[in-house]
């Protein structure tokens, strides 16, 4: 399997109750490897941006209001197989329906507001990871 990257975000949620260092934990013990990180405070604006593609969404308001609401922790990971290692340590959506030892089973408080975000695709992480990073900044 081909060495990818993908964009990750520590969400408010996890960062109010000071879980980053035991999320980013998760990740290395995967195999991924952060090759960049930064605590930001995103604007509704940026917010809004980032999850254009869930604009016509019921609860894309609330989302928005959400991912501004405290800091977060954007980080790019890479490995093997990066995008589906990270959706599997992740675990689901929902926390209630999220595998055991997963990082939303353990940490998430609904499925709203679910501690990570990470990229679904080779496209999104590549527009993701674009939105938050200048390739200077991505150090394997
Ligand atoms: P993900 O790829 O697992 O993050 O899930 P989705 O792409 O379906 O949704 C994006 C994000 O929107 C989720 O991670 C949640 O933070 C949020 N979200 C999903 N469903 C709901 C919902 O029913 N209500 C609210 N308020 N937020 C939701």
């Amino acid at each position: 399997m081909a060495t990818e990257r993908t964009l990750s975000i520590i969400k408010p949620d996890a960062t109010k109750r000071n879980l980053t260092g035991k999320i980013v934990a998760k990740f290395e013990d995967a195999g991924l490897r952060v090759i960049a990180s930064k605590r930001i405070h995103l604007t509704a604006a940026q917010a809004g941006e980032f999850y254009a593609e869930h604009k016509e969404r019921g609860f894309y308001g609330e989302l928005v209001a959400y991912m501004a609401s405290e800091p977060v922790v954007v980080q790019v990971l890479e490995g093997e197989g990066a995008i589906a290692k990270n959706r599997e340590v992740m675990g689901a959506t929902d926390p209630a329906q999220a595998d055991a030892g997963t990082i939303r089973k353990e940490f998430a408080l609904s499925k709203a507001e679910n501690s990570v975000h990470g990229s679904d695709s080779p496209a999104s992480a590549a527009r993701e990871i674009a939105f938050f990073f200048s390739g200077l900044e991505l150090v394997g």
